[in-house]
């Protein structure tokens, strides 16, 4: 039997033991997903969109209840939980209303003796492994399309939301999709490669780079369709014509908000030098504002850490970052009590000789490193392997868009970071994956089209 120990962030008390699938209980939900896939497909679009605008109005209604289970499993300030629960139904909306002419036939040629057009067929039972960080966003930003499309859809969530994750399987069903077709795969990594190992139709995968890559490599062995959404390490650049207080309090937003754990958090930010000493100093008071405590709490703005393990990784960062000459303007540390607690940290004085300048944080910490003007700042925004987001400051669009076209980034920032429209395409470039979720592409992701010649019988 697989078994997860199980940790309250917040108070690093042991909660339970999770009892996870093992390869013969994932062996089943695929058996059962692959038996009940066709009958979903074959379901008149119009029924399987019920579906989806009930679940989409059982969350809007059970949004607090919904988003004090994810709280109370993964440390999210209960503000940002309620956030992130309450957006969610907006977001299927661009599902809602684009999915029937995504995925309806086209045709491409109507001649008297020949047609050609295509039609979209589901891939089959695909997989869902996803993060922690954002769960429902993460999640719905995946399954929700593939079950308009006529998917089975097997959903690990991360050991780190189970709770999360099993409430989206009760309140799929509830709205009428069947038990077979959206099915919760509980466990962590061994369970996640056991998943792999049967002959699925496609992997789609939230999560670090590291996992990313074996993911990638076990479904080769397959030649399946796989998408990688990976993490991140956003540059935002304040120009010298900004105004520095109100630039660095939305950058602090962007980049302490759910303690960094953002896959599209600020990870380190390039001032012009024009204004560093002022944004700076901007910057330094609104750390200071951050109320941080029990995420249960309406005015916490920062909670523990979800995930304990990632707290000496940041430590190393830091040490190494002073190492090397930074100096630690706030925070550096972690705090003094039981669960995973680390302070805001602020690192100025900062070069790319260090990791935290370069290596995915994913915690309550920043670099901030002032530069001459928009060349070198494009030239540090480019220096690294991640190409998630980046954002530029500056009142003058053209040199913004200057800026942001010379970067190797799937998504660019005019004035504002730490965003997501559900109507553009998420996208990773480099190590920060492969393929798109959200937008068109993201729908289009979960079917394949079938190339139809249709020529009138001769004579
Ligand atoms: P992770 O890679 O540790 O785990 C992600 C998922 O993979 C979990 O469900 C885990 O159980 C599973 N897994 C682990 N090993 C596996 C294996 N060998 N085979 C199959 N599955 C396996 O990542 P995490 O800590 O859950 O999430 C944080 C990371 O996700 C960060 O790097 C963050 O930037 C990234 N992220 C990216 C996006 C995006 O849209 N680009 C969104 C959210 C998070």
């Amino acid at each position: 039997m697989l078994a997860i120990e199980r940790t309250d962030p917040a108070t690093g008390e042991a909660r339970d033991a999770l009892v996870a699938d093992d390869a013969a209980a994932v062996a089943r939900k695929y058996e059962a997903a692959r038996a009940a896939q066709p009958a979903w497909a074959a379901r008149p679009f119009a029924e399987r969109l019920a579906c989806i605008e009930r679940f989409r109005d059982l969350l809007a209604e059970r949004r607090d209840g919904l988003a004090a289970i994810q709280s109370k499993e993964t440390g999210k300030p209960i503000k940002q939980a309620r956030g992130e629960v309450g957006a969610t139904p907006g977001r299927l909306d661009w599902f809602i209303q684009q999915a029937e002419a995504m995925l309806a036939p086209s045709t491409r040629l109507d001649t008297p003796g020949l047609t050609e057009k295509v039609t979209w067929e589901a891939l089959g039972v695909v997989v869902n492994v996803s993060a922690w960080n954002y769960p429902w966003f993460v999640g719905t930003n995946v399954y929700v399309p593939a079950l308009l499309a006529g998917n089975a859809v097997l959903y690990k969530p991360s050991e780190l939301a189970v709770d999360v994750g099993l409430s989206m399987g009760q309140l799929l069903h509830e709205a009428g999709v069947p038990a077979d077709v959206f099915q919760v795969v509980v466990g962590g990594g061994a369970t996640g490669a056991a998943l792999l190992e049967l002959p699925i139709d496609g992997v789609f995968f939230t999560g670090s780079h590291a996992t990313g890559v074996k993911i990638a490599q076990a479904a080769a062995a397959q030649l399946i369709p796989v998408q990688l959404e990976l993490g991140g390490k956003d540059p935002a650049y304040a120009a010298d014509d900004v105004d520095p207080k109100a630039t660095a309090e939305g950058l602090a937003d962007g980049a302490f908000y759910n303690a960094g754990q953002s896959c599209c958090a600020v990870e380190r930010i390039y001032v012009h030098e024009a204004i560093y000493g002022p944004f700076v100093e901007a910057f330094a008071a609104a750390v200071d504002g951050f109320v941080m405590g029990d995420p249960a709490h309406e005015d916490t703005y920062l909670g523990p850490l979800t995930r304990a393990a990632q707290i000496p990784v940041i430590e190393a960062q830091v040490a190494d970052a002073v190492a090397k000459g930074a100096k630690v303007l706030r925070g550096g540390h972690r705090l003094d009590k039981p669960g995973a607690w680390f302070a805001p940290t602020v690192l100025i004085d900062v070069d790319h000789t260090m990791e935290v300048m370069r290596e995915e944080s994913f915690g309550p910490v920043i670099g901030i490193q002032k530069v001459s003007g928009d060349a070198e700042a494009v030239k540090l925004m480019n220096d690294t392997a991640y190409g998630l987001t980046a954002a530029v400051y500056t009142h003058d669009l053209a040199r913004a868009q200057g800026i942001l076209g010379a970067l190797d980034t799937g998504t660019a920032y005019w004035n504002c970071c730490d965003r997501v429209s559900p109507r553009l395409e998420w996208t990773g470039r480099g190590h920060s994956g492969v393929g798109s979720t959200l937008g068109e592409v993201g729908i289009r992701a979960f079917v394949r089209p079938r190339a139809w010649h249709l020529r009138a019988p001769q004579g």
